[in-house]
């Protein structure tokens, strides 16, 4: 694939899901979207109609009538491509659907490959690359928090700020060439300090972009969450109260739940992967000992420990083990499970540790749980308006877009010849127009809307 080896052509792709359904939508794009069109369609003449209109008719191959349908209307280039698009509404039924593609690609059109509509709709201006790749995440969302951030980066997100900072630039790099082409005669056309203030501004907005990361892939795919704590101390149990299903094995027999399992639950709009582990303990047992060794590296790789006891811990041997954990420098919190068992009168000392009591059987204080889990994370709060990066591509781009800018202030503040002051402003320019597909080659575009799905 090429930025112009499509150019011309008109391409042509079933829409809506495969299968059957109540309607299926067919998309062409292309200069010659409506005259293909408008050799099947019995109605109006298509070529003399208004842009944003709709058109009852039939399809016909020879005499035979494939469908009834509705035709929309979309002149380039008010369009989601930029190019003409028609959209024919046809009953969802797969013969119809094949029968009328095929018609449509002998009357002149070609299927589409994957995400090729979206992939005109960048080069032909309609939308930078990185709300491209938003479109593809908006597809895929399946949370309120994933549905939000794709919204938000389809919407312009943070690409018109990158591309603001990225002229500002564009200026200084110039101002630097035009001093390299008097270097005989000492002249310096760009402002030191000023480019100085520059770059330290966009340093401060990618650095900004880079820490934000971390929440958004969070939301886009998922808290990791361990729930830790010995065997028999009722962590399956918990998670399936949580999951309200029986999804981890529950079991009698101590250190049963030898493997990690993985789920998802939603906790307002925020999807929460929850990773049941082996209980951690020393032992000589060499399954459950992989078992542990795994569970200290899921625990490292998680954004919250839920870390379980039950009353026939000591308080010493709790706050020996929330102690270790905190190492982690991960949100912990300390759950006392089986709150049921705890024979009342007895007293429940507490050495400063924040516990909160659960059973995970009885399916007691699952929901005060939940509410602590949202705010641990501190991810509820998150709006529409923040702007987030859950995008390793872009987030890529910015470590070296800031790696670059390192340079260039220390190119600033030391004896360093405008030569090598323009080359590192030229690699900042390059990876911050990567982001938004200023800079593109075709591996690049290649990768991307490979993934997406055919007739997006
Ligand atoms: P794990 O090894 O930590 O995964 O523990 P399990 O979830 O397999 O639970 C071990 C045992 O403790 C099972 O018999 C559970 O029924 C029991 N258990 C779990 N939660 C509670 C609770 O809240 N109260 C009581 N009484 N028993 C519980």
């Amino acid at each position: 694939m090429t930025n112009t080896s499509f150019s011309g052509e008109t391409i042509v792709a079933l829409a809506t899901p495969a299968g059957s359904g109540a309607i299926a939508v067919i998309r062409l794009s292309g200069p010659d979207a409506i005259s293909i069109v408008n050799t099947v369609f019995k109605g109006k003449d298509l070529s003399v109609q208004a842009s944003h209109t709709i058109h009852f008719g039939t399809i016909r191959d020879g005499n035979a009538i494939i469908d009834e349908v509705l035709v929309s209307l979309f002149i380039a280039p008010r369009s989601y491509t930029k190019e003409n698009v028609v959209e024919i509404s046809t009953h969802g039924s797969p013969y119809i659907i094949e029968s009328l593609i095929r018609l449509l690609i002998r009357q002149g059109a070609r299927a589409a490959r994957p995400g090729e509509f979206t992939l005109r709709a960048f080069l032909n201006g309609g939308m930078d690359l990185s709300q491209a790749e938003a479109v593809a995440d908006l597809i895929a969302s399946n949370s309120k928090a994933a549905h939000d951030i794709a919204m938000q980066q389809m919407r312009g997100g943070f690409s018109n700020e990158l591309r603001q900072l990225r002229e500002h630039l564009i200026h200084f790099a110039s101002l630097i060439e035009l001093e390299l082409d008097f270097s005989e005669e000492d002249v310096e056309f760009a402002n030191r300090d000023q480019l100085r203030t520059l770059i330290l501004r966009i340093n401060h907005t990618v650095k900004h972009l880079i820490q934000s990361f971390e929440q958004g892939n969070a939301l886009k795919n998922g808290v990791p969450v361990v729930i830790a704590g010995k065997p028999n101390v009722g962590k399956s149990t918990l998670l399936n109260a949580l999951l309200n299903e029986e999804r981890a094995i529950v079991s009698e027999i101590a250190g049963t739940t030898r493997d990690t399992i993985e789920d998802e639950i939603s906790i307002n709009g925020i999807v929460f992967r929850f990773i049941d582990t082996a209980g951690i303990r020393n032992t000589e047992d060499i399954i459950e000992a992989k078992g542990v060794e795994r569970t200290l590296e899921k625990m490292k790789q998680a954004s919250l420990i839920i870390y379980l006891f039950d009353p026939d811990q000591t308080m010493e041997d709790i706050d020996l083990q929330l102690n270790g954990a905190s190492d982690l420098h991960i949100p912990i919190i300390g759950v006392m499970n089986k709150s049921d068992l705890i024979v009342p009168g007895k007293q429940v000392e507490l050495s400063g540790q924040e516990l909160e009591f659960i059973s995970a059987k009885d399916k007691e204080g699952i929901e005060r749980l939940k509410e602590t889990i949202l705010s641990k994370v501190n991810l509820h709060g998150i709006s529409t308006d923040s702007v987030l990066v859950s995008n390793i591509r872009h987030v890529e781009a910015l470590q070296r877009t800031q790696e670059a800018l390192d340079k260039v202030v220390y190119g600033i503040d030391h004896p360093v010849s405008s030569d090598f002051l323009a080359m590192d402003i030229k690699q900042a320019l390059h990876y911050l127009g990567e982001i938004t597909g200023t800079v593109t080659t075709d591996d690049l575009l290649d990768n991307i809307f490979s993934k997406f799905c055919i007739g997006k």
